[in-house]
């Protein structure tokens, strides 16, 4: 047998698996969209319509990200397009922000969990990488985390929301904003002011970034 038989047999040893989040890091935007769109690798697949890849401008500045679609979301591929998707984009429009205008809206799972419930760990983690390419991908200057799900999964914390916003956290390099989940301001209208808050904290937050400064820490 010569050498070439023997670099065949040593790629049959290479790991079949192990380097998948390797693989995805290493994906432009049309493999990562298919990447998406075929995915079985957590048990949320089984009941999908619809994979929720993420929208937006591939050149955004600001980043959202949301826990995970619900009902309305999976039935058309796209996030936040339900009741909380609505109050979003009035949150957006408040601080003079379009979907789709220097803006990119995603979530921490690509699938729906079944009866809106959370995204078990697992699952959040077999997503990540997704999200984190996207993030690699887009580049932001921001990341806005709607949520405690989304908070939690980034963050790597239990804390409440109530004590994670207003600071600027870090996710993999990037700065990142803590607020309330539109669909929970959609059932407590005191936490609406602290959200309206956020958002301006989020302004500044970004003024100081795309100007060079410092971030405002309060
Ligand atoms: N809630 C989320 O967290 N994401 C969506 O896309 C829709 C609702
Ligand atoms: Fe794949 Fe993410 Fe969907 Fe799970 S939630 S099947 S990891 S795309």
């Amino acid at each position: 047998m010569g050498n070439e038989s023997r670099a065949t047999s040593n790629e049959s040893l290479r790991p079949a698996t192990g380097d998948r989040r390797a693989t995805i890091m290493r994906m432009e935007w049309p493999a990562l969209k298919a990447a998406v769109s075929g995915c079985t690798e957590c048990a949320l697949h089984a009941k999908r319509i619809k994979t929720v890849f993420g929208v937006g401008d591939e050149n955004a500045d600001w980043l959202f990200v949301g826990e995970g679609p619900g009902a309305d979301e999976d039935a058309q591929g796209e996030p936040f397009v339900g009741q909380a998707g609505k109050l979003l984009d009035s949150m957006l429009a408040a601080i003079k922000l379009q979907r789709g205008t220097n803006v990119y809206i995603a979530n921490v799972v690509k699938c729906r969990p079944p009866g809106n419930r959370n995204p078990e760990p697992g699952e959040a983690l077999a997503c990540e990488p997704y999200l984190d390419r996207q993030i690699d991908l887009l580049r932001p200057r921001l990341i806005v985390a709607l949520g405690k799900v989304a908070a939690a999964n980034l963050l790597a914390t239990d804390a409440s929301v109530a004590s994670m916003r207003g600071k600027v956290h870090d996710y993999r390099g990037t700065p990142l904003i803590v607020t309330y989940h539109p669909a929970y301001l959609l059932r407590s209208l005191t936490d609406k002011a602290k959200a309206w808050a956020d958002l301006c904290f989020a302004v500044r937050t970004m003024e100081g970034l795309q100007s060079g400064a410092n971030a405002p820490r309060s």
